[in-house]
């Protein structure tokens, strides 16, 4: 029997028993069972208090149950909620001009999920090159880097380069190239007379916060455009204010033929994705030749449009950027000198602590055992994303709890 042999029938041991008994093994989560949220705080079962620096990966940017997200969504939910694409809903069209506006895209086609958005913008970009760019059937190709994250349907783990996603999958849809992620010159190279797009993080997220050279965006622009092809953001991850901007590709004043946006899209409430794009590119699509159920349901409309208010209205951009700095700053001063510390670096509340050690999940367990909850990646990275709410006291006790675990 193991030491916590008395607390066998804590409700935590309960839940994680039944979940480990009922459910598929496609996830190890670090033992913890969480049951309320507030802002930027989650709390246990035992009522134990965390600050979430994970944010569901982002999704959660405006805080766990924001108050006027859950309004909409209560409102609506009593309302009307699924009507399929069939018939028109009044809460779909302000949504959409939502979501145009704040990011200057003209046309935006909703789905559910984050691989939903990257599987539209596949079949847009493959349209878009026979229709338009005249490729011949068959033969569009779509350049990727290499390291991306974009989802786990098969098509989109087949051009994974992480074999944890891959392996045992295949076979695996053909069309894409990879490059080295930040290399522009291989993307230049890479390029032929087939070449449909190129889909590309303007910050890879579940690589380890991982950031191209400056001036690599705009470079990709320019290859783009000189080549016609299009540039296609995944920004599901960036998008909506983490970076410090409403999309990351503002850093360098880029604007993508496509932008595909999803978690914090509802801050949490409910799946909502959009694939937003340029009105000629979108015009490939016509009806009958995509859809989902679920996709632009008047109650995903309602929270999709709350979650957007919030993040205008509260100023999270900015909010992302002077707390990221911050928070960045309390890092790097903290750990300075720390020899077992390789990097520090993100951009706005995006943050990645790198170490030269492989201790990042042992690390995680001391974090949550002191209040805050982060993920670790490939054993050396932990990454900070808190909710875009977090105040100059909460990062400031975040940060200290961060350097002295971490600078053990
Ligand atoms: C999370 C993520 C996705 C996939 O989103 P899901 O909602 O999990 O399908 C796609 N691209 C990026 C950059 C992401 O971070």
């Amino acid at each position: 029997m193991n030491p916590a042999a008395t607390n066998q029938d804590s409700q935590t041991q309960r839940c994680i028993a039944e979940a480990e008994r009922y459910g598929a093994t496609n996830y190890a989560p670090i033992p913890v069972v969480l049951e309320r949220g507030e802002g930027v705080y989650l709390y246990d079962v035992e009522g134990k208090r965390y600050m979430d620096m994970l944010s569901a990966y982002s999704a959660v940017n405006q805080g766990h149950q924001h108050p006027k997200i859950v309004a909409a969504l209560i409102a609506q939910a009593k309302t009307l909620a699924l009507t399929s694409r069939a018939f028109h809903n009044d809460k779909l069209g302000p949504f959409l001009k939502k979501a145009c506006e704040l990011t200057g895209m003209d046309r935006a086609l909703p789905m559910n999920t984050g691989a939903e958005a990257v599987e539209t913008g596949i079949k847009l970009a493959r349209r878009w090159a026979y229709q338009i760019k005249e490729v011949p059937a068959d033969k569009a190709e779509i350049i990727v880097c290499e390291h991306n994250f974009h989802g786990r349907t098969t098509t989109i783990v087949g051009f994974s380069s992480d074999e944890g996603s891959t392996e045992g999958f295949g076979p695996f849809t053909p069309g894409f190239r990879k490059i080295p992620y930040g290399d522009a010159a291989a993307l230049e190279g890479a390029i032929t007379d087939n070449t449909a797009a190129f889909l590309v993080e303007p910050i890879q997220g579940e690589a380890g916060v991982v950031l191209p050279p400056p001036g690599f965006l705009k470079a990709a622009r320019e290859i783009c455009s000189r080549h016609k092809v299009l540039l296609i953001a995944d920004e599901v991850q960036t998008g909506l204010c983490r970076t410090g901007t409403v999309l990351r590709c503002e850093a360098e004043e880029v604007t993508p033929d496509v932008l595909l946006l999803g978690k914090a899209l509802s801050g949490g409430l409910y799946p909502i994705s959009l694939v937003l794009a340029k009105a000629d590119v979108m015009a490939v699509f016509s009806p009958g030749s995509h859809g989902s159920t679920y996709g632009g349901n008047p109650l995903a409309a309602a929270v999709g449009a709350a979650a957007l208010d919030v993040l205008v209205e509260e100023k999270l951009a900015e909010r992302a950027r002077t707390m990221g700095e911050r928070f960045m700053a309390a890092l790097r001063k903290g750990l300075a000198g720390k020899p077992q510390i390789k990097e520090v670096r993100g951009a706005g509340l995006l943050i990645a602590v790198e170490m030269n050690h492989k201790e990042a999940k042992r690390l995680v367990k001391t974090l949550a055992s002191r209040g805050i909850l982060a993920k670790d990646t490939h054993h050396t990275t932990i990454r900070f994303a808190p909710a875009l709410v977090i105040n100059e006291e909460q990062v400031d006790e975040a940060a200290a709890i961060i350097v002295d675990v971490l600078g053990e």
